[in-house]
């Protein structure tokens, strides 16, 4: 049993967060994250590269290429940061994350070492603002994020951290992208909202996770649906799309994303959808079309957006769901290329187009710049809209008290 003292012990952060300046520690560790920003490369190349000669069981846990996690593991840092003063949604963060990293086979041993190697790096990086005072406030915080951590992963044992699913299906409809069928084995179901995406990986690719939209929630939930673009270059996405076949296995995460089906609240839905966008708006969709007409439904238009008629890789399908879903009206929009500075404006003058008058929720996926100018347009000529972008782009954040489930941990979609 945990001793008051040994808790006092254990979590000497939440001290800290309760000291009567507690702005102290949030402007501190901002600061201290804002002048490390220039060094951030090096910082966690010579971060890694120490944690795995001191813990080379570690090693085993991360890609073979580790330069997108390293950037990616800073910005984690600079949002904590950012959401020191915030409390719930700092629990958020750091609860989402802790749930993630269970399927890296993260366990509480390593929270101590992954931390204590960081802060050794960031003392010799940190170099002239290294003071004995944003030593104690950078240990504190450290500390606290590792007990926020550590609960929050003790507190999901009994749930699976990974599933493992049988590829059922795959079908080339472009030459750089496919749909996969995924069955998901394991006693306990994954569970998920129409709307949310899972990560992935492949034993092609060993140990490199990527986010998928789900884009079916057909009455069978144990098989899921994804909607995957090639990335030329990219490590995963290449793989998934020409390299795999029916009868390969994939690892799948758990779900994540606040854009669901449950966050509609009015009676017109406009859904905007820019190339594989279209993924979690068809999740939603669908779970409309099966929860049947006896319920209430809204009335949903999706834009269907993409650069030429031949890349329209759903257009069927989705429109025999809307001849027999009468809440659901298809649009597709193709865009004939961008404008003189370089903008592509189709989808969203398609937006402001069928945006309707009074209130209404509107979902918009695909790439971070459509999204952001849907956003805005919507903002502007709909006040009564709701909008729903999983995440919002940065200008369009709601505020604290207004803020989603998931305030946005993997930066922008990147649908196309
Ligand atoms: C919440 C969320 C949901 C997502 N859902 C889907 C989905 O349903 N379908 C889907 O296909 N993708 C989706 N993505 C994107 C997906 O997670 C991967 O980022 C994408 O497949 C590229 O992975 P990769 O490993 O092949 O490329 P990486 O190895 O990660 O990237 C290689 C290079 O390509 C660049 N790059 C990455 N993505 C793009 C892009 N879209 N366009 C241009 N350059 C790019 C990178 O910056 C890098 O330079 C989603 C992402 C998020 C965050």
């Amino acid at each position: 049993m945990t001793s008051p003292e040994s808790a006092r012990l254990a979590s000497p952060a939440r001290e800290s967060r309760e000291s009567p300046n507690p702005e102290l520690t949030a402007e501190a560790l901002q600061r201290l994250f804002a002048a490390l920003e220039p060094q951030s490369h090096r910082l966690m190349a010579r971060f890694f590269a120490r944690l795995f000669v001191h813990e080379p069981t570690m090693r085993g846990m991360f890609p073979l290429a580790m330069g997108a996690l390293r950037a990616q593991v800073f910005d984690a840092l600079v949002r904590v940061a950012q959401d020191w003063d915030d409390e719930e949604a700092l629990a958020f963060r750091l609860g989402e994350l802790a749930l993630d990293h269970r399927k890296y086979g993260v366990t509480e041993q390593h929270y101590q070492a992954f931390f204590d190697n960081l802060t050794a790096m960031v003392a010799v990086f940190g170099a002239s603002r290294w003071t004995p005072e944003t030593q104690q406030v950078m240990t504190a915080a450290l500390n606290h994020v590792r007990d926020v951590m550590t609960d929050a992963a003790r507190r999901a044992q009994d749930q699976p951290a990974w599933w493992v699913a049988d590829v059922i299906g795959h079908q080339r409809r472009r030459p750089d992208l496919a749909v996969l069928t995924l069955r998901v084995d394991g006693q306990t179901p994954l569970d998920y909202r129409p709307g949310q995406h899972v990560s992935i990986s492949s034993p092609r690719v060993p140990r490199l996770w990527r986010e998928y939209s789900i884009a079916s929630a057909g009455p069978s939930r144990d098989e899921l649906t994804l909607h995957v673009r090639a990335i030329p270059g990219g490590a995963l996405s290449g793989t998934l799309v020409q390299h795999t076949e029916v009868g390969d296995t994939l690892i799948v995460g758990r779900a994540r994303g606040a854009m669901t089906v449950d966050a509609l609240t009015t009676g017109t839905v406009l859904a905007v959808a820019g190339g594989t966008g279209l993924a979690p708006i068809k999740s939603i969709v669908e779970s409309l079309a099966d929860a049947g007409a006896s319920q209430p439904r809204p009335a949903v238009t999706v834009l269907l957006g993409a650069r030429t008629e031949a890349d329209l890789y759903d257009l069927a399908e989705m429109t025999e769901l809307a001849q027999h879903s009468s809440f659901l009206q298809v649009v597709p929009v193709v865009d004939a290329g961008p404008d003189e500075v370089g903008q592509r404006r189709a989808l969203p003058e398609a937006a402001l187009r069928h945006l309707p008058p009074g209130a209404c929720d509107v979902l918009v996926c695909g790439p971070a710049e459509m999204v952001r100018a849907v956003s805005r347009l919507a903002a502007e000529h709909c006040p009564l809209a709701r909008l729903h972008a999983d995440p919002l782009p940065p200008d369009n954040r709601p505020t604290p008290a207004a803020r989603p489930a998931d305030p946005g941990g993997h930066g922008c979609p990147i649908h196309r």
